[in-house]
């Protein structure tokens, strides 16, 4: 996964940490080695793996973590749901203290640093339970998209909100110039013709989970599977796409289980 460092003339911009405790500090180094103050970390949304690391990316600097309220509600309300899930997968590499967002922004507001101005689009529910992209100058050729795209990787749609995130397709792919540059959480950078195959990605995976035959859930799981590698002959980021079938499949109302 991608975080991004911003440097300016006098000064370095953090886009989201990483989930990982030694990634995020691998991160850090990075604004290190530029030799710049840290100014302020930006959220993309509120998935753990933007913010699990932000303890060690701001390593004690007193710099404002900016996000839309909505998105620091949801890290605040499901961070506790988070640690029960990724304790048991990453060890002490999911960090035992975690950090926060801490300085709200609406929507369309913009923050500069230097000769670096950077204005945030409230999303609202989309990829996450509350998602921000961030665009990079006035021209808008270049955005720190978040999840909105993923570059050919794997999915993760258990969040329930694909009908929101595909109408937040059509308003971004509106929005942005042909030539935009995409920095994404996963893979990338990639560009505005990757919209159609996002899309595709999120049909493919509803049908999938529509048609299979959840009177046995354990096929109803491998055959979604097998049809999604169809689609994308790849395990990067399988798991997450694993992780999504079944709450799906709930929301859909094709079982009784719920998500
Ligand atoms: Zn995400």
């Amino acid at each position: 996964m991608n975080a991004y460092l911003v440097e300016t003339e006098a000064s370095v911009v953090a886009v989201d940490s990483l989930l990982t405790v030694s990634a995020s500090r691998a991160l850090r180094a990075g604004v290190d080695q530029l030799g710049k103050p840290l100014r302020a970390v930006l959220l993309t949304h509120a998935h753990p793996d933007h913010y699990g690391g932000l303890r060690e990316l701001v390593a004690g600097d007193d710099v404002p973590i900016i996000a839309p309220q909505g998105v620091i509600d949801v890290i605040v309300r499901d961070d506790p749901a988070k640690e029960e899930i990724l304790r048991p997968m990453f060890g002490d590499e999911w960090a035992t203290k975690r950090m926060f967002p801490n300085t709200p922004i609406a929507d369309g507001e913009s923050v500069s640093f230097d000769d670096a101005t950077l204005t945030v689009i409230d999303l609202g529910l989309s990829e996450s339970p509350h998602d921000s992209p961030w665009v990079l100058g006035a021209d808008e050729q270049v955005v720190f998209l978040g999840d909105q795209i993923y570059d050919h990787k794997h999915c993760f749609l258990a969040d329930g909100f694909h009908e929101q995130w595909l109408r937040n397709i059509e308003i971004l792919r509106d929005r942005f110039p042909s030539d935009v540059v995409f920095h994404v959480g996963h893979g990338g950078p990639v560009g505005a013709s990757d919209w159609d195959w996002q899309r595709q990605y999120i049909e493919t995976f509803l049908g999938a989970v529509r048609t299979a035959d959840w009177g046995a859930p354990d096929r109803a799981h491998t055959a979604v599977v097998a049809e999604m590698k169809r689609f994308l002959p790849t395990e990067e980021l399988q798991f997450l796409m694993e992780l999504s079938i079944e709450p799906v499949a709930a929301q859909l109302g094709l079982t009784s289980a719920a998500a």
